[in-house]
């Protein structure tokens, strides 16, 4: 037999799906490990091998504790029995597809998903689906970005289980709601109202809406909102920044995010446009 590189040795393995831990006994199973320090957990859902086992080293250099499968149906499973960190998500699978399966597993239990897709233009197909993934990665893509990507995930995931935390604790930095117009943001437990109807919202769609709220009625650009909520700055990323004020628009309204062109965008409440005197129509 021909010498194998890794990338295509244990397509057997691969197919069931397999574990990369590069930190023994940071895994399950080790309850005496560091207090509360559980090991970070990502699942990767690809189908195509190579694709699947470099991304799956690559991460696992970061220490994290890395599985991957590579059917849809698998990825639901995976999903459920590992509560992933954060999921790097294919879009064409066997099985049911990509789409299908951000959605049977954000409607399971939220978590962070990065979506790859094979063409730029898919991205916002993807996203007027309301798929509900977190970020976009056209292929092919570079590892470094893909860490980034995923780093900035698991910051701003950790951030959201702090505040969480920190508001079940009833711990004294539970901030009050934010109301702007008729909608009423609870940072403290993570939801939104708009004129009385609480409108679910993923994660990412929630921190955009806080970051474009803090300055209501002021355009904020597209690399700011990156940076602000994915934590992240590329030329590429801007995309994504579009395509969800898409989805803010399509559960919230299409009135509340007004686009200024080649610039950005800015939130503008219904209900205090209506109240300033002599303005003109919405
Ligand atoms: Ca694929």
């Amino acid at each position: 037999m021909v010498a194998q590189s890794y990338e295509t040795s244990t397509p057997a393995l691969y197919a069931g799906g397999m574990t990369f831990a590069s930190r023994p006994g940071a895994g399950a199973g080790t309850p005496a490990g560091a207090p509360g320090a559980a090991a970070t957990s990502v699942l990767v859902v690809e189908d195509e091998p190579a694709i699947a086992t470099a991304v799956a080293r690559r991460l696992s250099a970061e220490g994290w504790q890395v599985e991957t499968v590579g059917d849809g149906l698998q990825a639901v499973d995976a999903a459920a029995r590992l509560a992933p960190d954060v999921v790097v998500l294919d879009v064409m699978l066997p099985g049911i597809d990509g789409l299908e399966v951000c959605r049977r597993i954000q409607a399971d239990r939220p978590v962070p998903v990065l979506m790859l897709t094979a063409r730029d233009d898919e991205t916002d197909m993807l996203i007027g689906l309301g798929v509900g993934a977190d970020d976009y990665m056209t292929k092919p893509f570079s590892m470094r970005e893909l860490v980034a990507r995923v780093k900035a995930l698991l910051r701003r995931q950790q951030r959201a289980a702090l505040a969480a935390e920190l508001a079940a604790a009833g711990t004294g930095s539970a901030e009050p709601p934010v109301a702007v117009g008729d909608v009423v943001i609870d940072r403290a437990q993570r939801r939104v109202h708009r004129a009385g109807e609480e409108v679910h919202l993923t994660p990412t769609e929630f921190d955009l809406l806080l970051a474009l709220a803090a300055s209501p009625r002021t355009v904020l650009t597209r690399e700011r909102l990156l940076a602000e909520v994915w934590d992240w700055v590329d030329a590429s990323g801007t995309r994504t920044v579009d395509s969800h004020v898409k989805a803010l628009r399509r559960k919230l309204g299409a009135d509340l995010i007004r686009t200024v062109h080649g610039v950005g965008y800015a939130l503008e409440p219904a209900g205090a446009a209506g109240a300033a005197p002599g303005g003109g129509p919405a």
